[in-house]
């Protein structure tokens, strides 16, 4: 990418000059939200759905996002334009913004919203066929009535314990329970089983994110006939699947081939994960807001 621009509260500043305050209550507190979206081709990719969510969680804080929902669709669109991207990541941030130092956020008159755009390292192709080694880790994810995993909030240190885990352990991504002990996701991926041709995914309550990617795997499963059930399931379930894979908007869809040294099915991505991969990169490149009509 030659310049990068980075949108920053309704300006365009380039990559070197776009900072933010010391008083920021997203950096200070981890106060507020975000949403991390893929462009494929021109395609941004289901942004309606990110945007919906972007703005369900901002509502859920009580945060007060200073623009409409059609004119952040369009700061995200013309950030992309303007860097020229046609297959990338999007970051969109809104912060609570600049307070004192208290964590009052009535202390902070303005939200803050950065939309940064880059190129993408993703798993290399050979990790979607053979797919990737995992274990589950001790922190439990936040209970919905602590911080509901539901807010994609930009307080991530849940998440970070769990990728702190995952890095001792040299891998890419870890399975983390809720507090009773089921399944709940990844640091930052929705997680899947498939036993005896049944989809099964937690449902959102047992502490996971309502991923964008999960949501379309969801639908796919439907329309693909592979029968799909949202239910509790435990590690158990995980280490004896035919096939376990993650889902996100970075890692896409991606097989786990072993779990705490059990080896899952073959021991590589099975017939259905394969086959969902297939379908969703599809999808990618015309289900969403196309940049460059
Ligand atoms: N869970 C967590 C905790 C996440 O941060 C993410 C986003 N990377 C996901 C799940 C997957 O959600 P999506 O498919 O919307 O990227």
């Amino acid at each position: 990418m030659a310049q990068q621009w980075i949108y920053l509260n309704g300006d365009f500043v380039a990559k070197e000059d776009a900072k933010i305050s010391v008083y920021d209550h997203g950096f200070l507190y981890g106060d507020g939200i975000f949403e991390g979206i893929r462009i494929y081709d021109g395609n941004i990719f289901r942004l309606k759905e990110h945007l919906d969510r972007l703005y369900d969680s901002a509502k859920s804080i009580q945060l007060d996002i200073p623009l409409t929902y059609e004119e952040m669709q369009e700061a995200v669109v013309e950030t992309v334009r303007r860097n020229e991207l046609r297959n990338g990541y999007i970051r969109l941030v809104v912060s609570r913004g600049p307070g004192d130092l208290g964590l009052d956020p009535r202390r902070c008159p303005k939200a803050f919203v950065i939309i940064i755009v880059e190129q993408l390292a993703i798993y290399p192709e050979e990790a979607y066929r053979n797919g990737l080694v995992s274990i589950s880790v001790s922190p439990r994810r936040n209970i919905p009535d602590a911080l509901n995993p539901k807010i994609k909030s930009l307080n991530y240190l849940n998440n970070i314990l769990v990728k702190l885990q995952a890095n001792l352990a040299g891998v890419g991504e870890a399975i983390m329970l809720n507090a009773q002990g089921y399944v709940a996701e990844g640091s930052s991926d929705n997680i899947f089983i498939v036993k005896k041709g049944v989809v099964y995914t937690p449902p959102c309550w047992v502490g996971a994110l309502e991923g964008i990617t999960r949501g379309a795997i969801i639908e796919l499963c439907g329309k693909l006939g592979y029968p799909l059930r949202e239910e509790p399931f435990t590690l158990h379930d995980v280490y004896t699947a035919d096939e376990v894979f993650f889902t996100g908007t970075a890692a896409e869809v991606i097989a786990v081939r072993e779990v705490d040294g059990r080896t899952i099915g073959a021991g590589k991505a099975g017939p259905i994960t394969t086959h969902l991969l297939e379908e969703f990169r599809k999808i990618v490149t015309v289900d969403g807001v196309q940049v460059y009509k």
